[in-house]
């Protein structure tokens, strides 16, 4: 059959035109941007700078991807660190870890020539879970530090820095993190719905040959429930059965195989983990 082909390679740079679906989510994102984008007229009318953004929603929605488009709207510097790094036996190694990030955060930035600078911190529900006082003193010290730092953030600095969060559950941090000046702004990153499913399907076969009967559409009905990481995984492995089957394209059978791989593999993970 014809083959129909997109550009051979995913663009070098991560933007918001490479995430798929998740509309509402990156409009919000852009909204909130705007606070680093306009920091002059900001800072003119006095509002208090934004320094935090939590973004909140299940595993393999493109979290990651919003904040490294956030980093590429705003121009600026990039630092990703997750929440289960900082988690130390030793006392005042993960306070030392979060004190590290900021610096280097600045340094990348100045580095690069950049006037901001993004922290992205997965999984912060390992640094700001609830305290109840049953924890270590070591995760207290962690967050108070990561506390600490974000006060710290002034509108002026030479470097504007930004910290972007993400959580699956965000009804487990702890409030000091969700107060005014801190994490005060939420973005809800939900499930794809059957549109973001096909829009995620597209970009993932941007870089593959698809044979001329394959319905992308169909697809996206067939793989209700696959996240944005499911979807790219059900790709990537409809290409995999196509090469053992020294096939030059994917057909719909490669897809459909596919997609009963991924669901069995999900299937599993919940049997085992539960
Ligand atoms: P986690 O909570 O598990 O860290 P996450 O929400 O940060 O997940 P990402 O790391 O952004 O998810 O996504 C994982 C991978 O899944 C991406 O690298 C990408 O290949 C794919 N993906 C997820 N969501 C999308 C999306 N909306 N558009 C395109 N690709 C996506």
């Amino acid at each position: 059959g014809a083959v129909r082909k997109g550009p051979s390679r995913p663009p070098a740079y991560l933007t918001f035109e490479d995430i798929g679906g998740q509309e509402q989510a990156k409009r919000e994102l852009v909204e909130a941007l705007d606070f680093l984008v306009q920091r002059e007229r900001i800072a003119k009318l006095g509002i208090r700078p934004l320094k935090g953004i939590l973004l909140t929603g299940p595993p393999g929605t493109g979290k990651t991807l919003l904040a490294k488009a956030a980093a590429k709207h705003t121009n600026s510097a990039f630092v990703a660190a997750s929440g289960s790094e900082f988690v130390e036996m030793y006392v005042g190694v993960g306070a030392g870890r979060i004190r590290d990030i900021f610096r280097q955060a600045r340094t990348l930035a100045a580095k690069q020539k950049r006037d901001s600078a993004i922290i992205f911190i997965d999984e912060i529900d390992a640094i700001g879970g609830k305290r109840d006082g049953s924890q270590n003193k070591e995760y207290d010290q962690t967050l108070n530090q990561l506390l600490t730092e974000m006060d710290g953030i002034q509108g002026d600095e030479s470097v504007r820095v930004l910290i972007i969060a993400a959580t699956n559950r965000k009804e487990l941090l702890d409030n000091a993190l969700t107060r005014p000046g801190r994490f005060d702004r939420h973005i809800q990153v939900d499930m794809p719905d059957r549109h973001g499913r096909e829009h995620i399907l597209r970009l993932h076969a941007r870089n593959k040959p698809l044979a001329e009967e394959v319905s992308l559409d169909k697809v996206a009905e067939e793989t209700f429930g696959f996240s944005g990481a499911q979807l790219e995984s059900v790709m990537n492995e409809a290409a995999i059965y196509a090469m053992r089957e020294e096939s030059e394209v994917l057909r719909p059978a490669h897809l459909a195989q596919a997609i009963d791989k991924v669901m069995m593999g999900e299937r599993m993970d919940r049997e085992t983990t539960s």
